[in-house]
């Protein structure tokens, strides 16, 4: 054992594995992991579970879309004699708060399956200190220090041009009357 972070290990807490980032690739690496017993941990910063796929982009990006179509009469117009109407008066809030419900929803379904999995959720943000030791910082708590016999890095990725990064809310700046609703594949 290292002298220089003798007092860290003392305190820390050891697993089989520890996953960093609880984004697709992390909790479902976590969740093969835990379905054959092993011991694992699963670190995220965000308060909540889910990364890029479930907060803001694959899960709400298609359940947006999927309402837009809903709204605007797009899928009934493929059913003969089925009311064509269009919801002119739908608001954002219309669009959001479906696509919040099918978000919280999936965030406990992985949260629940993991559970059952046996994996520990640990909020906060995840550095090495060694290649087996994770320092993980939670503000307004103590460090916690983490001892892993593998640890998988699943951070994600960002954009090569910072300023064009996706913003985790969806920008509710207002939309001109006249703009169309989308009514095709992208
Ligand atoms: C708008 C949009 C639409 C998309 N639509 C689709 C689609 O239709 N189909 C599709 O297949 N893909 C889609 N994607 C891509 C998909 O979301 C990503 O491929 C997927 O989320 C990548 O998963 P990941 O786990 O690798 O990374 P991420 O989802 O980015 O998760 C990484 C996680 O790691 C956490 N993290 C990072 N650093 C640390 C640290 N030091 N300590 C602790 N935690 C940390 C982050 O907070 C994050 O939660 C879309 C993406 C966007 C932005």
């Amino acid at each position: 054992m290292a002298t220089r972070y003798k007092d860290t290990f003392v305190n820390s807490q050891t697993y089989e594995m520890i996953v960093i980032g609880g984004g697709p690739a992390g909790y479902a690496a976590a969740g093969a992991a835990g379905v054959f017993g092993h011991r694992v941990a699963l670190v995220e910063r965000q308060h909540e579970i889910g990364g890029a796929g479930i907060n803001f982009g694959t899960v709400p990006s298609k359940t947006l879309r999927e309402t837009a179509l809903a709204l605007s009469g797009w899928r009934s117009r493929q059913l003969f004699g089925v009311d064509l109407s269009l919801r002119r008066n739908a608001t954002i809030d219309d669009f959001m708060h479906h696509s919040n419900d099918v978000t919280r929803g999936e965030r406990s379904r992985v949260l629940n399956r993991l559970g059952e999995l046996g994996v520990e959720f640990v909020h906060g943000t995840a550095s090495f200190v060694d290649p087996h030791t994770v320092r993980v910082a939670q503000s307004g708590e103590p460090n916690r220090t983490l001892r892993g016999d593998f640890i998988v890095i699943a951070t994600g990725s960002s954009p090569f041009h910072q300023w064009r990064r996706s913003d985790p809310s969806v920008r509710r700046e207002p939309v001109p009357a006249e703009a169309p609703l989308p009514a095709g594949e992208h």
